[in-house]
């Protein structure tokens, strides 16, 4: 059975990304960039560096919420040696997600890192656990998001520090609100 565990005790989340193609795949990285936040984390390394990526992302902060940032990472073993907090590689071919969910779960600090066409190899010795969501291969999103979905969920849904707009959830249509908590648009 999937347990959700409390998103209270939740450990600090860092993403990596590794073998970003800057020009290439900007959705893909974009979209791991937005579910990483959506979910709660709270940076996402990328390697290499994409200046245009981290302002699509600033601007995102700007609208929706700060307490997300993306760094550049011109040298991924950099980053996963200062971390100080557990590694954990996503990888269809680590151990079951379920065996290792308890201990992921107590760390305090976890950099998820996730790659893309192409995995070093040195990657697999580097990372304290080498995790599979399911042994079939999909995606980093995915990847990331039923990780973090595991380990507590998406936090609650509250106006986020710094955010111009905040959503009211409704059973049919959209509904925004803006700076004071004015409408913003048209409600459909
Ligand atoms: N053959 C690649 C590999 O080594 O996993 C698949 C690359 S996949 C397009 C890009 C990234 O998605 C992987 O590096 C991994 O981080 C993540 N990924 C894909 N399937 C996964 C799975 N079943 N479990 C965990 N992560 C996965």
């Amino acid at each position: 059975m999937t347990r959700r565990r409390s998103s209270a005790r939740r450990p600090a989340i860092s993403v990596l990304r590794i073998g970003h193609r800057p020009g290439r795949d900007p959705r893909l990285t974009t979209h791991l960039a937005l579910a990483a936040r959506a979910w709660g984390a709270e940076r996402m390394y990328l390697h290499p560096p994409d200046p245009i990526l981290a302002e699509r992302l600033a601007h995102v902060a700007r609208e929706w919420g700060a307490g997300f940032t993306v760094e550049p990472a011109p040298d991924w073993k950099a980053v996963v040696r200062a971390h100080a907090g557990a590694v954990v590689h996503l990888t269809m071919y680590g151990e079951p997600i379920d065996r290792r969910l308890p201990e992921l779960a107590r760390q305090r600090r976890l950099l998820l890192v996730v790659g893309g066409a192409k995995v070093p190899p040195e990657l697999f010795q580097r990372a304290d656990w080498n995790v599979a969501v399911g042994a079939q291969p999909h995606s980093e999103v995915a990847a990331v998001a039923v990780l973090l979905d595991r380990l507590g969920g998406i936090p609650p849904a509250r106006r986020r520090k710094g955010a111009r707009r905040r959503i009211v959830p409704q059973p049919r249509g959209k509904r925004v609100l803006g700076p004071g908590g004015r409408k913003r648009g048209r409600d459909r």
